[in-house]
């Protein structure tokens, strides 16, 4: 209650005037403007009547959109859908949105639409502001004094001038549609909230249009819009079949592109944040169809995100349950707010408001998929009674895209109203977490964040920072060199288990570091230091916290994933450094010194691959150790370049941004050869989302490869003639073994094509096409891959797919074992080098952040088919029951005693020693050279979490966490931890990278008994 003191204490304040209120459909405090229609504005009758006969309950509209205003010359969402917003079988495209946005804008002051940036596929995406002339005409004096608000520096923090330009501007609420494309209700709800907000003259809406500009991004994921509206239309076309799932959605991922609001990867997050930011908005509104009938999950469940200031949290209860509290009064079941959705992760689009000093916002309301109109059955958890949802839906429900379109629109509007009822609040509200989020050095800290310069990842430190400038954050460079102090690691005091003194548990002292010049500082005095403090901090999501389903990633610690080096320094020293702000981050990349021979030290930057595939005709050799030249040291698996002109490659350089030296010699090292490795990447019909993740930064780093599904790997039956390495990503939804061979069912049903046709042109976009998208890879395919392998081609799988790798019998020394307390959700966890002679290791250090979500538990096995563990378990250290102390040995009376030989162990990462017994006829044994070789392990359990949850940690800790597994000639390499994911883990890319790029020598450095 307290958190949402202000609305409470407005609605007591009134309380005694209720009964008073008269006139209104719904009950409306004295001083507030009734929600209901002018009575005076003409009906547009015929558009009215249709409204109507689509909403399937009386109880499903509100006095707000059961009807619309009439007006002569500015044309409804009829001309351009051929019927009214919500009918039954109509989804419009984006341009069809696009064009009566574009009709409306004709034909009244009131609606202006802006061109945002375009899709990966080339698609426009628009912004429409609606509000009043006056309001449209004065958008760049409005947005400067808006600018004002957002950096209260430019005002000298002073609140009086804050208040003067809060009483004059006109906030923003910004509105966003369809950002997952089977959520199809946004857009014809937006084009009818678009002509109200312009042309409805009830005083409850001329409110809002006066007081507020609404601006409107009807279509945010408008690739995946358009394979919808095919998929939709083929659904009609073909009315008594199945219809094909939609796989793809923007050109990488699916549902994930609303999980991209840290790492900025996709276009759609990139325009609709600087839209967001250069607007200078207050809200960002997103809306979504999963749940029945209205779920406003603003405020959400905890926990709550640690980087956002309380006013937001306070905001976010205040809206929701005002917004709950007036469509319940309307009458409309289903209603409701807090829900399930817990608001730790900022990697939601809607996000961007929060940590942006902005209020995030989310609809969740019920939709079809699609616009047919249909019965539905609710779950008992959707309908059930809970003290947060008082009025909750019905347990069957016919359900109309019309009845989805009433609900939005009447959530927004009214949220708008209240928006503008409170507007001095709201942008006063926004001007001070401006202002809090400058003054946070001094109040909560820290005062800066430190990124060395001499990190030996620069190539990746300049990644990190091109992330942080697309979030709007400020970056400088110390222009000299300085210290501060660091605090020292603070030690745990734990209780005393015995009298003994631990030496360790001395007050640990804070220490001194120098920083040289060039190193960069991230200030916390600006107006978006939460977004920065946000990435580059640690997460800690505590086992025993009561939310027990996290909504997503609990830990996402940016420097740990991109393996750069960060210092979060409180010592406000910092920010006295001599420094100059950096206005574009660009890679420091080129080439030292003479010669016509070039290396390159590797720091396992993932830009590494990119020159390779760049200079083609190049020689790259690869050293097999570390060496020294020209009194550089440099690391195993450095790159020696010869045969390329001097001006080429220093184009190369300097646009991937790698550092390299030019040497008159070559140095004498082991080296082999570094080749353009023909990739194969394959791709499953059942979910294409957390591949989407891979195929974009192996485009991003412009590697080239093909494109395969799981059928094409089937059919082709010498693939080693094609190709060198077949990546496997992960899967994703729907990954097991069985799923990923028999695909979907093709015993009943009919075929479900993924392919243009005249009722679906953009379906295939730039990605894959098939005429049925069920069949899987087959045991055919399983052949081929078991093949490819055997002639000494290189398999390269990760969660999932390893699991799938190891079941189809690659990997006889590895096992997978079952988890049974362990929680691990979208974790940081810690990794240790194992043997950093392996190629796919070069230019990693001894310790290694990376992503993991529950594993797999990979187990070694000296036997094969064996489980890796011992038959009366491996954990029985004390001495057997008997005579004696403890430390003694026992002896059987009446002979003389026997002492047992010693136990020869193995740690979790090392291969269990192999006993006398298992010798004999000892076929099973498996000879080291057949053995995987162990490339990464993680922590042990105390060091393991980086970030995030860690709950029973043990069961994975010290386990392989990359492998080598040799099979046939070739490789299956086995990741448990996730390398690639959200354009997040950059630090961990060279680890797929150094397997493309020394395919054909991975068992370089592997030791000679082995071999
Ligand atoms: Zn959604």
């Amino acid at each position: 209650m307290s958190r949402s003191r202000l609305g409470w204490f407005s609605l007591s304040r009134n309380l005694f005037l209720l009964m008073a209120v008269a006139g209104s459909p719904a009950l409306t405090l004295a001083d507030e403007t009734a929600p209901a229609r002018d009575p005076k504005q003409p009906l547009n009758e015929a558009y009215s009547a249709k409204i109507k006969k689509y909403t399937t309950a009386p109880v499903f509209t509100s006095p707000l959109v059961d009807y619309l205003p009439a007006s002569k010359n500015i044309p409804t969402p009829e001309v351009v859908l051929g019927d009214v917003s919500g009918a039954p079988g109509i989804l419009p495209y984006a341009e069809d949105v696009y064009k009566y946005m574009r009709l409306l804008e004709k034909a009244t002051p009131r609606v202006k639409v802006f061109s945002i940036g375009t899709t990966e596929e080339g698609r426009e995406m628009i912004a429409v502001a609606v509000s009043s002339e006056e309001n449209l005409k004065r958008l760049e004096e409005n947005r400067a004094r808006l600018a004002k608000l957002a950096d209260p520096r430019t005002i000298k923090l002073e609140d009086a001038e804050a208040d003067r330009l809060v009483a004059q501007s006109t906030p923003i609420y910004y509105i966003t549609g369809t950002i997952h494309s089977p959520e199809t209700g946004a857009p014809t709800a937006l084009m009818e909230l678009a002509y109200r907000l312009a042309v409805d003259d009830s005083p409850y809406i001329r409110e809002i249009r006066e007081g507020v500009i609404t601006l409107i991004t009807p279509v945010v994921e408008v690739d995946g819009r358009d394979r919808m509206v095919d998929l939709y239309r083929w659904h009609l076309a073909h009315p008594k079949d199945f219809y094909p799932p939609l796989i793809y959605w923007g050109k990488y991922v699916a549902h994930d592109n609303n999980r991209d609001a840290m790492g900025v990867t996709l276009k759609l997050t990139e325009n609709v944040l600087n839209t967001y930011v250069n607007w200078k908005a207050q809200v960002l509104h997103d809306l979504h169809e999963s749940v029945p009938y209205l779920y406003d999950n603003t405020a959400g469940d905890g926990p709550f995100n640690a980087w956002v200031d309380p006013i937001l949290t306070d905001e976010w209860e205040m809206i929701g349950w005002r917004n709950v509290a007036d469509m319940t009064k309307f009458g409309m079941p289903g209603v409701f707010t807090h829900g399930v959705f817990d608001t730790w992760s900022p990697g939601y689009l809607m996000f961007i408001a929060a940590m942006h000093n902005g209020i995030s916002r989310l609809y969740e309301t019920f939709g079809n998929g699609g616009a047919d109109t249909q019965e539905r059955s609710l779950d008992p958890a959707d309908y059930s009674r809970t003290w947060w949802r008082q009025n909750p839906p019905y347990p069957k429900t016919l359900w109309s895209q019309r009845d989805n379109n009433n609900y939005e629109e009447t959530g927004l509007l009214t949220s708008l109203h209240f928006f503008n009822e409170n507007k001095r609040l709201f942008l006063k509200n926004f001007y001070l977490k401006a202002k809090r989020s400058i003054t946070k050095p001094a109040t909560e800290g820290p005062a800066a964040y430190v990124l060395p310069s001499d990190d030996p990842r620069l190539e990746l430190q300049t990644e990190l920072l091109q992330v942080l400038q697309k979030q709007h954050v400020e970056i400088s460079r110390a222009t000299s060199s300085f210290s501060v102090s660091l605090p020292a690691r603070k030690i745990k005091k734990s209780p005393k288990k015995d009298d003994s003194k631990d030496p360790k548990e001395k007050e640990a002292e804070s220490t001194t570091r120098e920083f040289s010049a060039g190193s960069i500082i991230i200030r916390m005095d600006q107006p978006y230091s939460r977004i920065a403090d946000a990435l580059l901090d640690h997460q800690y999501w505590s086992p025993d916290d009561p939310q027990k389903t996290p909504y997503d990633d609990t830990g996402w610690t940016f420097g740990e994933l991109f393996n750069v080096k960060v210092f979060r320094v409180t010592d406000p020293k910092v920010l006295n450094a001599a420094m100059e702000r950096i206005n574009e981050v660009k890679p420091a990349g080129g080439v030292q010194g003479e010669g016509a021979i070039f290396a390159i030290n590797n720091s396992a930057e993932p830009a590494l691959a990119t020159l390779r595939y760049q200079l083609r005709d190049a020689d790259m050799q690869a050293a097999e150790e570390p060496f020294e030249s020209a009194g550089k040291k440099f690391n195993r698996g450095s790159l020696i370049i010869r045969n390329v002109a001097r001006a080429d490659f220093e184009r190369a350089a300097n646009e991937t941004g790698l550092r390299a030296m030019a040497l008159n010699s070559a140095p004498t090292v082991k080296t082999h050869p570094v080749r353009a490795a023909r990739v194969a990447f394959v791709h499953t019909w059942l979910s294409t989302q957390t591949e989407g993740w891979w195929r974009q930064a192996l485009d991003n780093l412009k590697i080239p490869y093909d494109y395969i599904s799981t059928q094409t790997l089937a059919r082709l039956d010498d693939l080693n003639s094609k190709y060198d390495v077949i990546l496997f990503p992960p899967v994703g939804f729907n990954s097991s073994s069985t799923a990923i061979i028999n695909g979907m069912p093709t015993a009943w049903g009919n075929p479900l094509p993924w392919k243009n046709t005249p009722e679906t042109p953009n379906l295939v976009g730039k990605n894959d096409s098939t005429d049925d998208m069920r069949p899987g890879l087959g045991w055919q395919g399983v052949a081929n891959l078991q093949s490819f392998v055997a002639k000494g081609g290189v398999l390269l799988t990760a969660t999932d797919t390893s699991r799938f790798a190891l079941s189809i019998g690659f990997g006889d020394s590895v096992t997978l074992g079952t988890a049974q307390k362990m929680n691990i959700v979208g974790s940081v966890l810690s990794t240790r080098l194992v043997d950093a002679a392996s190629p796919i290791a070069y230019g990693y250090d001894e310790k290694l952040s990376a992503y993991c979500d529950n594993g797999p538990i990979f187990s070694l096995s000296s036997i094969a088919g064996g489980r890796g563990f011992r038959r009366l378990g491996g954990h029985s250290s004390s001495r057997p029951t008997g005579r004696g102390t403890a430390d003694d040995p026992d002896f059987t009376p009446g002979r003389p005693g026997v002492e047992a030989p010693e136990e020869q162990t193995a740690e979790l990462w090392e291969y269990p020693p192999v006993s006398d017994e298992q010798k004999r006829n000892g076929l099973r044994v498996i000879p080291p050279a057949s053995r995987a070789r162990i490339i990464l392990r993680y922590a042990d359990n105390k060091d393991l979490l980086v970030s995030g949850l860690l709950e029973g940690g043990d069961e994975i800790a010290q386990h392989p966490a990359v492998l080598d597994a040799p099979a046939g000639r070739g490789h299956v390499i086995l990741f448990s931890i996730n390398p690639v994911y959200r354009g997040e883990t950059r630090g961990t890319y060279a680890l797929v990278l150094n397997t493309i790029l020394n395919f054909d020598s991975l068992d370089a450095g592997r030791a000679p008994a082995e071999k």
